[in-house]
């Protein structure tokens, strides 16, 4: 048996919530380790794992993608007794210390957390009994300060542990506990990583894409599951809606000044991303912009384009540079999917010169030559299509 120890750590902050987020927590992480055969409990402050062997490499992939974990650590379990604390800490230093990547530690720390009070020696005399037995396993010195090597001891009512490694969680909150969001994803690199975001906050999202055939081909799609798929790491299973925008980008570009064009496709986006969000009880829809990265995004465009929803329109990139986004892409993982090449629905019919000050007047003057533009997008709500997305823990 294999067993893991979970930390959560912003859940404390949340008072009367606490049960309700912790429920949550432990939901996800049933989802993610449940299919590795994984038995979940929730000890006073802390999740464990108990796993059949052999899936730790695995468990911690998955882990790191459970938002609201800190940090999680593998540990050995150990009875609640001094001897037994300090020969099974000895064992784990020396195996750390065998382990060990780069240059070897100097340094090594014990400490003590005893939430059972029924032990009868006090946290920092544990430390100093358990680190002397350290101390000539591993034959290295204390250093309180600055240690090298954590050997960290837990006395628990329910467990008693040690262990030597803390890897680091993705923070946040656990998806499902603020609500869903719809989103809209396109192919590219900003959206999936908002996606992302949302998600670290614990919005569950309801992606939305918007695509023109057969000016974009099946790759533009494929892309589009894929990264919808990447993100289902976070998320769990999830339904993309996929709908048909050539008609009514035709329209635009047939009618409309081509100044106009993006301001105008997007306002129909969101039209149609509000329909479907309160088809669907989102509670807000959420968008990649960032502020000024391209002529859309200007503030008075953002203005008028989010003109269109009653919903909020959430945009948690919009003071993000693109490096800053491409950096986080990358650690999520959907960069090397976004940089794919593909024809972007957006990026055709498109004039060299686009507004970047539309106003409102200009715009629905501009839609007054598309007829009934709430009908147009409930059109293109009725004949979009959904793919459901499975969850890529769903299996071992
Ligand atoms: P991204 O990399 O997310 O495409 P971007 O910087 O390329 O963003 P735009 O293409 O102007 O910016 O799009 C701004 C936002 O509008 C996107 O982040 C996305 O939320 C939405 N959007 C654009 N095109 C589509 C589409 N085809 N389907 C769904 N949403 C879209
Ligand atoms: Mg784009």
């Amino acid at each position: 048996m294999t067993l893991f120890i979970l930390r959560y750590g912003e859940l404390f902050l949340k008072g009367g919530n606490r049960p309700f987020f912790e429920r949550c927590l432990l939901h996800n992480v049933k989802r993610v380790m449940g299919p590795l055969g994984g038995r979940v409990t929730r000890l006073h402050g802390r999740v464990e794992v108990e796993l059949p062997e052999g899936h730790a490499e695995e468990a911690r992939d998955r882990l790191g993608h459970v938002f609201g974990l800190t940090s999680f650590s593998r540990v050995t379990p150990v009875k609640p007794d001094l001897d037994a604390l300090m020969a099974a800490a000895a064992a784990e230093a020396r195996a750390a210390v065998a382990a060990w990547s780069g240059a070897s530690p100097r340094t090594f720390k014990v400490e003590t957390r005893r939430s059972d009070k029924r032990f009868p020696m006090k946290s920092p005399d544990i430390s100093r009994a358990v680190g002397a037995a350290v101390g000539e396993a591993i034959a290295l010195p204390a250093d309180l300060r600055r240690p090298d090597l954590l050997v960290e001891v837990e006395i628990g009512s329910q467990r008693t542990f040690v262990t030597t490694g803390r890897s680091p969680g993705p923070g946040g909150l656990p998806v499902g506990s603020a609500g869903p969001v719809q989103l809209l994803l396109s192919g590219g690199i900003d959206s999936p990583v908002a996606g992302y975001l949302l998600l670290k906050r614990g919005c569950t999202i309801r992606p939305i894409t918007f695509e023109s055939p057969p000016y974009t081909g099946e790759d533009a799609r494929t892309k589009v599951v894929d990264l919808c798929s990447r993100l289902a790491r976070y998320a769990g299973a999830m339904t993309l809606r996929i709908v048909r925008f050539t008609e009514v980008q035709l329209e635009i570009q047939r009618r409309c000044p081509p100044r106009l064009a993006v301001v105008l496709y997007r306002r129909m986006m969101l039209r149609a991303a509000e329909l479907a969000a309160r088809a669907e009880g989102a509670l807000a829809l959420a968008t990649g912009d960032s502020l000024a990265q391209v002529a859309s995004q200007t503030l008075e465009n953002l203005a008028c384009i989010g003109e269109v929803a009653c919903l909020p329109v959430l945009r948690p990139l919009v003071t993000f540079d693109k490096a800053e986004t491409i950096d986080l892409a990358r650690r999520v993982g959907t960069y090397d999917i976004s940089v794919r090449p593909h024809v972007d629905c957006c990026s055709l019919f498109v004039p060299d010169h686009p507004e970047t000050g539309a106003t409102s007047d200009a715009v629905i003057e501009a839609e007054a030559r598309l007829g009934d533009v709430q009908a147009l997008a409930q059109q293109m709500l009725d004949t979009s299509d959904l793919v459901q997305i499975s969850d890529p823990y769903a299996n071992p």
